[in-house]
């Protein structure tokens, strides 16, 4: 795809142009569109997905166990592609669960994080043999009396929130009160009183946060983390099986955003590892990562239906928009709001760029998917495609919002 075609960042191999149509997976979206029926749809292209792993562990160190973070995209058909790429799950409930186990890899491959997991998810998962990340003192209490009632040692792994955070992330997850994890200082307390317990220590995860652009912050946030996993692992009667260090590998999503330099984050991941191997031999360095696998693999793809004229501005209005796509409205966590990468997919190269705004058919002025952007006239029955959509798509949007019909899926 030639550069000044594109929307901002998507210099991805993999999308193409033919007959000024964009194509994924090598179809036309028009064509990909008439498979699919009438409706919004997700179009996620695995052979990007496949790349995209293949990139990364061509700088992690040998030996590094990459997961993916199910919540990303749980698509069953993609969460089966990505599986035999990877070396474990992470999953964050209980329906999670169940598309993990589907795939057929192994369960101690997977482990399962998020606050406030309840009773039966927590015999679910003893019951599957997946670890339990626990977040509070009181899932492990409740995991102890699982093991007594199920007479089974239930596989655990502690999250610790440590006292530094992951700076200039879109969302921090670490340092100060959370909700996430065990504080630090309470944390040699809780191993001392696992060793003693029916439970299984196996990991220490630490997860400082998502959406980062800047290797250098990343890069101190794993030092520091591995300095805290470090201390805490001398406290411990047996080895762990892994330590989990986090991600928070960031995709560009608007004008100014750089991609994240991979390069440097290897170098220091192959440092951390060694220093883990030097102190644990047979304890495994773990990284977990949703939106840096599938982020920049999925499309949105809606319809122009109405093309209309308000003193003096173009709006393009579509047949999807908010309720399928919260995070490109702005309206998932974004301060301020920035149009994400958006063109008429049946008309990539304009001759005379117009300046249009494209809105859903919600009763909001919020559903917004492009704010005055320019991009090739769009008219009624044309494509709205919008680019950086793989991952936090239709799950993290309020899908039932109007009653509108939900959004497809497709990987091609
Ligand atoms: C959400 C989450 C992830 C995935 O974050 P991405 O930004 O999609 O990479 C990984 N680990 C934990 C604990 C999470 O909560």
């Amino acid at each position: 795809m030639s550069e000044h075609a594109l929307p901002l960042h998507t210099r991805i191999d993999g999308y193409g142009v033919e007959d000024n149509e964009l194509t994924v997976g090598g179809r036309k979206i028009s064509d990909l569109a008439r498979e699919m029926g009438p409706g919004p749809f997700y179009v996620y292209d695995r052979a990007i997905v496949q790349q995209r792993i293949a990139h990364l562990r061509t700088h992690l160190p040998d030996g590094m166990h990459l997961h993916y973070a199910v919540k990303a995209n749980p698509m069953p058909a993609l969460v089966n592609a990505i599986a035999p790429l990877v070396d474990g799950l992470d999953i964050a409930s209980a329906l999670e669960m169940r598309v993990a186990l589907d795939t057929g890899m192994s369960p101690k491959l997977m482990s399962f994080a998020g606050p406030g997991k309840r009773i039966p998810e927590l015999e679910q998962a003893a019951a599957a043999g997946i670890t339990v990340t626990i977040e509070s003192e009181t899932e492990m209490q409740r995991l102890e009396a699982i093991a007594a009632d199920q007479q089974c040692r239930p596989r655990v792994a502690i999250r610790v929130n440590p006292d530094f955070e992951l700076k200039t992330s879109g969302m921090k997850m670490s340092g100060g009160p959370k909700q996430f994890g065990i504080d630090a200082e309470r944390v040699p307390d809780v191993i001392r009183h696992i060793a003693e317990s029916s439970l299984d220590l196996v990991g220490i995860h630490i997860f400082c946060g998502s959406q980062n652009l800047k290797a250098d912050a990343l890069v101190e946030a794993q030092h520091k983390s591995w300095a805290l996993a470090s201390e805490l692992m001398t406290l411990l009667p047996y080895p762990l099986e892994w330590f989990n260090i986090g991600g928070g590998f960031g995709i560009p999503y608007f004008p100014g955003d750089e991609p994240l330099d991979i390069a440097p984050i290897g170098r220091s991941l192959s440092e951390v590892q060694d220093a883990l191997k030097a102190q644990s031999p047979n304890t495994d360095l773990v990284i977990e990562l949703g939106r840096y696998i599938i982020g920049e693999a999925g499309l949105y793809v809606c319809e122009i239906t109405d093309r209309k004229v308000s003193r003096g501005r173009t709006y393009l209005v579509a047949d999807g928009g908010l309720h399928h796509h919260l995070a490109a409205s702005g309206n998932f966590g974004q301060i301020i709001r920035k149009n994400y990468p958006v063109l008429i997919g049946n008309r990539v190269h304009a001759e005379e760029p117009e300046v249009q705004s494209v809105v859903g058919p919600l009763c909001t002025p919020l559903d917004l998917l492009a704010d005055q952007m320019t991009m090739a006239r769009g008219e009624i029955g044309d494509y709205v495609v919008v680019f950086q959509s793989g991952a936090y798509g239709p799950t993290a949007s309020p899908i039932n919002f109007l009653s509108h019909p939900h959004p497809r899926e497709v990987l091609v």
